[in-house]
């Protein structure tokens, strides 16, 4: 895994970064998302009809974080957010940076059942 993998004109660091900060205390926004994505399993759902949704509460005054519903990791992003959470590219920079390459996503295995 080589560092170029991480670099996109189109989404720079910074951008990523961002991004990155909306997978903690999300749960606001998540709850006004008609979709959400986890950035390490591939995962999209409904946040409104998906069930049981599990959170992780974070210290006041926080909201609380997410968790993926097929994988559990605190890595979700949801349409409500400004982010671009089904563009192929996004994802691919997204789970690259945050997990070093080593994620469901990055090893091109397909999005586990629910
Ligand atoms: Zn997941």
């Amino acid at each position: 895994m080589t560092n170029t993998l991480c670099v996109s004109e189109k989404y720079p660091p910074e951008y990523i970064k961002k991004a990155h900060a909306a997978t903690f205390a999300n749960e606001r926004e998540i709850l006004v998302s008609d979709s959400c994505k986890c950035f390490y399993c591939g995962y999209s759902f409904n946040p409104k009809t998906e069930e049981p949704l599990h959170w992780i509460e974070e210290i006041y005054p926080r909201k609380r974080t997410l968790q993926c519903p097929l994988c559990g990791i605190d890595c979700v992003i949801g349409s409500a957010s400004p982010f671009p959470i089904h563009e192929p590219e996004f994802i691919r920079i997204c789970t690259e940076t945050w997990f070093g390459g080593i994620s469901r996503i990055s090893d091109g295995l397909p999005v586990p059942a629910p």
